[in-house]
């Protein structure tokens, strides 16, 4: 249970003054809507109102306070014109422009007679000296309420610097000093401030050097978050390895057949992932482990070779794929094999049901399954094993550790391989998957063809139609996708469905597309005609179907290529190139292109290395464009930036570890603080893993 003492901080925005339902849905567009949320939503700029010239010294352009006394005020003369009031000081006057005034406002503000302060850009306009529209206006004796440095949020439409600083304001309220969990030596080494003085001098910056990241108190809150995650991890990863695991150590009956019956062989990467696998499986401790391998580094034949493993040792292994049509084709393609391996495969998903359904119920229960391949219904209430040995999670970047722990609970000792197609860069595989042992498949099997990869605006649409036919008449098969829009299913079925139309419209029944909302039948029965080659033309929405592998595919059109990350880019563009022929991708954009859009597609056009797509990735995501990432299921972080806090993220590392050495249970004064570090950074979850939690 979260302390009470941070009751206040998770409270919802609303109950700050000045904050509506209208305001609250405002902000919960740039963070989440808690109080808490508005504290780590850090000032990106500031600007400074410390320039107090006199009237006649104020440069132009610059933003300046000045004391002035109020001499008149002027209305409009007509239409069109300015509201002005004219303020002097022993120096000169100032013009105050007022376009669409509120005139009682102005009157109540700016009293004639009185002297007041303004803070606003200085204008020389036609020999005056001026200031459109003061940010400030305040009578000289409540001086003290204008902010000399006011910090400037990122924002969103609609949504003030003004309303949003004073909501953040508000819940900096809640900041209250809380016990220190860090290191007392260590916060005394780094010059660190405490949290709660950490937390308002982030927004509180004096000068542009209080906005960098090397900043104390911006470290501070950094390595806060960083040690939250680390700790949360290792306590993750302490559970599941205090569950007893098994000793897997098959006769290599099983894995030895498989080999001769590959029309290749394994390439290194492979065949170490595989010893690595075989020798964490012989251990007694329970193993986590992760797979990782770009598109197409061929992860499904090392899972196939794990599970023979342990059927090999009489247990029983299963894979999850996240979707039907993806558990389809991983149970197309490993069925087969089983079948001349001679042992049994099943699937299970979804919409297995009635008969079929019981009868591979009772075969996994009796242990005559040896191999089930499914979707998460595999970890379902009802679905026993008889001896469940490995279970393989095959990720595609979409699970996360939430469903890592579901499993966990569910399976007891068995031991677990994730499979992800993300390039994750090292220092994210850190954090989003600290707790696990890695294997990489950093090779990719020999005969792999580049892909020619063009960009072009949307406007040339009837040049890629006229290449499309040309394309059909040699034969290729194309992939169309288009996008996701602002997590709106509706929105990208309606795109793929009009762009299938359009299509349909031109080339006729070699068109089909698919998308999330169709029936799984249906869905099988358009891809296993494209598998086919009946189909042609494949229009498709990103997410349902990202890890398909149909070999003679060879063009993939992406179209609003601009709205796409560029680890989804690459992932797409991965679908192809796996035949014989040469593949194509072209990347159709909406343009005007931003810099940002522009930068990833370019490095599309580069390279091919996931790993360097990563990290340009993570470098090209500004704090604004973080969707990519929690749809990923990877960790966001709000006050930490992984570039430029690796240095922190190694310390907070090493820093857990030492923590839960010398305290396991976190039961220590420090031990109770840094509960509360946990809870303030929502990782409730690892709470429960501690003894009396
Ligand atoms: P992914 O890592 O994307 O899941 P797959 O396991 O689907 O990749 O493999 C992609 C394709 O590469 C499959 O058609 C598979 O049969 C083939 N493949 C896997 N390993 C090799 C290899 N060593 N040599 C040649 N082809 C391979
Ligand atoms: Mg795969």
């Amino acid at each position: 249970m979260r302390p009470e003492i941070l009751f206040p901080l998770f409270k919802d925005v609303t109950v700050l003054p000045g904050v509506g339902k209208r305001t609250a849905a405002l902000i919960e567009k740039i963070t989440d809507p808690h109080l808490v949320d508005l504290c780590w939503h850090l000032p990106a700029s500031l600007i400074d109102r410390r320039y107090r010239p006199h009237i006649a010294d104020a440069r132009d352009g610059d933003i300046a306070t000045l004391e002035v006394h109020v001499d008149d005020h002027f209305k409009a003369p007509r239409k069109g014109l300015p509201y002005k009031v004219r303020c002097s000081d022993h120096t000169g006057y100032l013009t105050l422009v007022f376009f669409h005034p509120h005139v009682d406002y102005l009157q109540k503000t700016l009293p004639i007679g009185e002297d007041v302060i303004i803070s606003g850009r200085v204008d020389h306009y036609q020999g005056e000296i001026q200031i459109a529209h003061p940010d400030h206006m305040v009578l000289a004796k409540d001086a003290d309420r204008l902010p000399l440095v006011e910090p400037v949020y990122p924002l969103t439409q609609g949504l003030s610097n003004k309303v949003l600083s004073h909501a953040i304001e508000g819940a900096l309220e809640s900041v209250v000093p809380l016990a220190e969990w860090l290191d007392d030596a260590h916060v005394a080494r780094e010059k660190w401030p405490a949290w709660h003085e950490a937390v308002n001098a982030a927004h509180h910056p004096e000068s542009e050097n209080d906005l960098e990241p090397h900043h104390p108190a911006r470290t501070r809150l950094a390595y806060d978050e960083l040690l939250a995650n680390q700790l949360a991890l290792a306590l993750m990863r302490r559970h599941m390895r205090k569950q007893k695991g098994r000793v897997f150590e098959g006769d290599g009956t099983l894995t030895d057949k498989l080999l001769s019956l590959l029309p290749y062989t394994l390439t290194a990467a492979q065949t170490r992932s595989i010893d690595e696998i075989v020798a964490d499986m012989a251990q007694p401790e329970r193993m986590m482990r992760l797979l990782q391998g770009d598109v197409g580094s061929g992860k499904t034949v090392v899972a196939l070779m794990a599970m023979l493993r342990v059927i090999e040792s009489g247990s029983q292994a299963a894979i999850m794929a996240p979707t039907e049509i993806l558990a389809h084709q991983h149970y197309n393609y490993i069925a087969p094999l089983c079948g001349q391996l001679g042992i049994q495969c099943a699937r299970l998903t979804g919409r297995d049901k009635g008969k079929i359904r019981e009868e591979v119920l009772t075969n996994l229960a009796d242990g005559t399954t040896k191999i089930v391949v499914g979707t998460h219904a595999l970890f379902q209430e009802g679905v026993t094993f008889h001896d469940l040995g490995l279970a393989v999670i095959d990720e595609q970047h979409r699970f996360g550790v939430h469903q890592r722990l579901a499993l966990s609970g569910k399976s007891g000792a068995t031991d677990v391989l994730v499979m992800t197609a993300t390039p994750i860069p090292r220092t994210l595989t850190l954090t989003a998957y600290g707790d696990m042992d890695v294997s990489r498949l950093d090779e990719k099997p020999p005969g792999r063809k580049p892909v020619t990869t063009r960009a072009m605006p949307l406007e040339r649409l009837g040049d890629v139609v006229e290449g499309l036919r040309r394309a059909l008449k040699d034969g290729d098969q194309i992939y169309w996708v288009c996008p996701l829009v602002e997590e709106s299913d509706v929105m990208a079925l309606t795109s793929a469905e009009e762009r299938s139309k359009h299509l349909r419209e031109i080339f006729g029944d070699q068109v089909a597309h698919v998308h999330g909302r169709m029936s799984p039948n249906e869905k099988d029965k358009v891809m296993q005609d494209f598998q086919a080659g009946a189909i042609r033309i494949l229009v498709a929405t990103t997410v349902i179907e990202v890890g398909v592998d149909v070999p003679q595919a060879n063009i993939m059109v992406i179209e609003h290529a601009e709205r796409f990350g560029l680890s989804q880019l690459h992932q797409l563009r991965g679908r192809v190139g796996r035949g014989d022929d040469h593949a194509s991708c072209l990347l159709l954009y909406q343009s005007p292109l931003n810099d940002v859009a522009l930068a990833r597609i370019n490095i599309m056009r580069e390279t091919d290395d996931g790993f360097r797509i990563a990290e340009e990735d993570l470098r090209l995501r500004g704090a604004g464009d973080v969707l990519g990432t929690r749809q990923s299921g990877l960790p966001v972080f709000r006050l930490a930036d992984l570039e430029k806090h690796a240095a922190l993220l190694q310390t907070a590392r090493d820093d857990a570890v030492l923590i839960l050495n010398k305290d396991p249970d976190l039961e220590s004064p420090r031990g109770q603080a840094l509960r509360t570090l946990l809870y303030l950074f929502e990782r409730d979850e690892a709470v429960q893993f501690l003894r009396a939690g």
